[in-house]
């Protein structure tokens, strides 16, 4: 999963691009780049780390350009790190830079076609290639044959991708695949027109919310302003449920609905699955379920408590490679407020239960002090691994996967019990049309051949060995 931000206006635009990625830091902590056309070359600034690491008041000021894009990386593929980060470019033959967020099923064939070009292990260089080709297809470069290269990659792409791009001296380019299953949206201010993978990088670099970008559509802008819309290969739209669910900022608005406001109404349909409860208090597992637990708290006319503390300060490279060493990374990341847990039956939520690890943990720590413990999830069981990128590729490390019912699952978590939102509650819940639920159901948006899967699942377990995993 990655968060993208392209912006074009009136005077240089990486302060912009800059705020814009601090606004989606959440949405990848591992590298972070920012690309800028400055009407004759591309000015490229990228580091490993948080934006603010690896961006200074200096370097910012040398990546001079009207339009510009930038990225912030967590991998879902690739391994090499330093050759993984984006934005990536190209000078020939024409300028592009271009920055991705999702992930490309049949990147492994056309892996094979580039193979002499590529030098990371990042899909993102190799859509990259395959659009730059596309484009060199067509000797007058302008808008007509940008849209023709766009038309041309989607139909040769099988995964998900929000892309945005600077073509070089033509303008800033912004497209979505065909089922818009990640996120991308477009404001405004004034003449100057930015886009990103969450609403809340606008309101960061002070742009007005316009709309989302539609399944298969791209948006082209020229120096000056001048917007080209076309939709270009439109299928059903499978937006990925996990945006609300988990990923995206709760002040964050996608595909018109407000986040914050579908976790509330996750947390009031959870409710209704749970038929009688004796709990206490309902508390959250910090942070992304906290609006979940009080619209949860308030269905169910229970006292919602501050349970559990977060430490902020612990990003995932904090992970520990022994059990000790694990345990006490979450004795600094989490804490339970004792006077609240001690001695009380606790309600509790979380977003999801992917591999359970963390949940079993923190399963433990909170039964050190309450009497008893129910974990209710605000999503339903995930049973099948995401091809789209969300870091679950891999279906025997999840443990609704693996455990034969949900019993199963309670018992590998040491709770005393425990609730799943339904498929129907989750859908009822966000109201958005048009859902991709592939890991709560198997029904994916794209034909994924067995042995490509197999074969992604292999890539993707040999390079976690390397760089780890979010989801614990
Ligand atoms: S499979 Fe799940 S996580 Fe992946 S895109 Fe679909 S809904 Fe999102």
């Amino acid at each position: 999963m990655c968060g993208i931000v392209g912006v074009i206006g009136q005077d240089n635009v990486a302060l912009d691009i800059y705020q814009g990625l601090l606004a989606v830091q959440h949405r990848g902590q591992d590298s972070a780049g920012i690309a800028c056309f400055d009407k004759v070359r591309i000015n490229l600034k990228k580091g490993l780390g948080l934006v603010s690491e690896v961006f200074t008041e200096d370097n910012l000021s040398r990546l001079s350009g009207k339009a510009g894009i930038g990225h912030v990386r967590y991998a879902t593929a690739g391994s090499t790190p330093l050759l993984d980060m984006s934005p990536f470019v190209v000078d020939i033959p024409h300028a592009i830079a271009f920055a991705h967020n999702g992930n490309t099923v049949n990147y492994l064939d056309w892996e094979q076609v580039f193979r002499e070009r590529i030098q990371s292990c990042c899909d993102s260089e190799i859509l990259l290639h395959l659009f730059s080709d596309k484009l060199s297809q067509d000797k007058h470069l302008d808008v007509a044959s940008v849209f023709d290269a766009v038309l041309s990659f989607m139909k040769d792409v099988n995964g998900s991708y929000s892309i945005v791009a600077v073509v070089e001296r033509l303008g800033l380019l912004a497209f979505r695949d065909p089922h818009a299953n990640r996120p991308l949206v477009m404001g405004k201010r004034g003449n100057d027109v930015a886009f990103a993978s969450e609403s809340a990088a606008l309101d960061a670099m002070g742009f007005e919310l316009v709309r989302d970008l539609l399944p298969g559509e791209a948006v082209f802008v020229e120096p000056g302003g001048i917007i080209h819309e076309k939709v270009l290969l439109p299928k059903a739209p499978r937006h990925c449920m996990f945006e609300w669910v988990y990923f995206s900022r709760p002040d964050s608005v996608l595909e018109g609905k407000s986040v914050y406001e579908t976790r509330i109404a996750l947390g009031k349909q959870l409710a209704k699955a749970i038929e009688r409860s004796d709990a206490d208090l309902v508390m959250a597992v910090p942070d992304t379920s906290r609006p979940a637990a009080a619209g949860l708290a308030e269905e169910l006319g229970k006292p919602l408590a501050e349970g559990m503390i977060k430490n902020r300060y612990i990003g995932r490279t904090f992970i520990m490679p022994t059990q000790e060493g694990r345990e006490r990374a979450m004795r600094v990341k989490l804490n339970t407020v004792k006077s609240v847990v001690k001695g009380k039956h606790v309600l509790m939520v979380d977003d999801s239960i992917v591999r359970g690890t963390t949940a079993r943990r923190i399963v433990k720590l909170v039964k050190k002090d309450a009497k008893t413990l129910h974990l209710a999830s605000t999503c339903p069981p995930i049973k099948y691994p995401c091809f789209y990128g969300i870091d679950f590729p891999i279906p025997s490390e999840l443990v609704a996967a693996t455990e034969k019912d949900e019993d199963g699952v309670r018992k590998k978590l040491g709770a005393d019990a425990l609730t799943y939102q339904s498929l129907d509650g989750l859908k009822k819940a966000l109201g958005v049309k048009g859902l991709c639920t592939a890991c709560l159901d198997g029904d994916y948006p794209t034909e994924i051949p067995v042995d490509v899967r197999k074969k992604l699942e292999a890539v993707r377990a040999n390079e976690r060995k390397k760089v780890g995993s979010a989801y614990v």
